[in-house]
């Protein structure tokens, strides 16, 4: 058998944490061939949280599970990690002004990125899913300057899957034979779930829909306030949801995306598409070899033109916005 890889995943006593652990564990993540090692990272009063959820994964006796370190330190949680997995953030609560959640995920994101600086694995690779995810990401890269800035990724992947099941819903179709869809922009609510490069058993999707208002009326709104839809009917945010999403996002970037298909990640821009260089916004990928590739030469309307550069926009204020603070 192979040698584990060393997985960190952060905020790992959380809602996605529970959710998360035990898939990479069973080896989802990687592969059926491929032993794991888990180095869950939790802040001090979390951490006997942490010791629990280990028990539990003691008792899946997973095969492929090699060990499992709990620490309350970012260096020793990124000491040789291969896959990092972001996923703790503070969250925005009552009252607070985005300014004061970009710095508190400041205070987060910096050791964060200065510690994957010091220690990773040189394949390391980052998916960062606590939010703002994209700013925090691109937090964390700054302080990482040593590490590749195409290796620290934002999750939009549960946006993407999303869009799907709305689309196969609509068209009365299974999800399998929708194709190349996309999602742009932020990781938030001005995020642009794109059915126009979409396909539908290889035909256009947004021919196959031919609706504009359900497009712009439902479609959207439904896929970028799902969460608190699922929010409200549940009483608890979508935590298995985005755990299978992180999941897919990183097994995809190891494994490839199937030919004739693509996924959404959020990555580092490089001016594709009239996104500003730098920003951490998602875009249509394909993976081979363990590496992405933003997919080229799509064509892009009017609408879906507006929609990106309001998403972009905001992207590009969540920057100034950090860089003010002098956090980048
Ligand atoms: P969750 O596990 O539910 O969520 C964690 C983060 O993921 C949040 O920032 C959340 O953003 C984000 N997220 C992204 N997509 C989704 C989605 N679809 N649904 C829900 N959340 C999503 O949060 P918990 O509060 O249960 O757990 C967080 C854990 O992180 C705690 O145990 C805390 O101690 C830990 N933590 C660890 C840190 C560290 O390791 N250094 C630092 C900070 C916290 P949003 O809130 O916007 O939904």
């Amino acid at each position: 058998t192979q040698a584990p890889v060393n997985v960190t995943v952060t905020g790992a006593a959380g809602q996605i944490g529970y959710a998360l652990l035990f898939r990479i564990a069973s080896g989802q993540l990687l592969g059926q061939d491929q032993p794991v090692r888990l180095r869950l990272l939790e802040i001090p009063q979390a951490v006997k949280a942490a010791e629990g959820t280990a028990l539990e994964l003691e008792d899946g006796a997973f095969p492929l599970l090699a060990g499992i370190d709990i620490v309350d330190d970012a260096k020793q949680a990124f000491d040789g990690t291969n896959v990092a997995l972001l996923v703790g953030a503070r969250p925005r609560t009552k009252g607070m002004e985005r300014g004061d959640l970009l710095e508190a995920n400041g205070g987060i994101f910096k050791p964060q990125g200065e510690a994957i600086n010091a220690g990773a694995a040189d394949d390391v690779k980052i998916l960062v899913v606590g939010n703002p995810a994209n700013t925090n990401a691109l937090i964390a890269q700054a302080h990482a300057p040593d590490v590749p800035a195409e290796r620290f990724t934002a999750m939009t992947r549960l946006d993407h899957n999303r869009a799907l099941a709305q689309l196969a819903k609509k068209l009365g179709t299974p999800v399998s034979d929708i194709k190349k869809m996309t999602i742009w922009g932020n990781h938030s609510a001005t995020q642009y779930p794109d059915i126009f490069n979409a396909e539908v058993k290889g035909g256009s999707a947004a021919e196959a829909v031919n609706d504009q208002n359900w497009l712009e009326n439902e479609f959207i709104p439904r896929v970028a306030k799902r969460g608190a839809e699922i929010i409200e009917a549940r009483g608890a945010s979508s935590a298995a949801s985005a755990a299978n999403a992180a999941i897919d996002h990183v097994h995809d970037w190891v494994n490839g995306t199937p030919e004739g298909d693509w996924v959404s990640m959020g990555v580092p821009s490089d001016g594709s598409y009239g996104v500003p260089e730098g920003l951490i916004s998602s875009f249509p990928v394909v993976c081979r070899g363990g590496a992405y590739e933003i997919v080229q030469g799509l064509e892009i309307n009017d609408f879906s033109r507006s929609r990106i550069d309001a998403s972009v926009g905001e992207l590009t204020e969540e920057r100034d916005a950090v860089r003010k603070l002098g956090l980048i």
